[in-house]
């Protein structure tokens, strides 16, 4: 995508990023007790636009809490 202000063309690194827009964990296969960060947990991720939701899989802690970018709704941009 190309940004232009008064100036003319934006610098590609100077342009802002489109928002990702990331799923969220709507189950998790043990969330009770304490796990040492970077430990993989199970995981299954929905996406709140279009309600689309992951297979299990196993990602660390900081990914689950994070979020991982929705395929359906970030497709197709780069
Ligand atoms: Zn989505």
């Amino acid at each position: 995508m190309r940004e232009i202000d008064l100036f003319g063309e934006v610098p590609k690194e100077a342009q802002r990023k489109p928002p990702v827009l990331r799923m969220h964990v709507v189950d998790a296969a043990d969330d009770c007790g304490y796990r040492e960060p970077g430990q993989a947990v199970g995981v299954r991720f929905s996406c709140a636009r279009c309600h689309s939701v992951t297979d299990w899989q196993f990602v660390t802690v900081t990914t689950a809490k994070r979020g991982i970018p929705c395929e359906k709704c970030n497709g197709g941009e780069s």
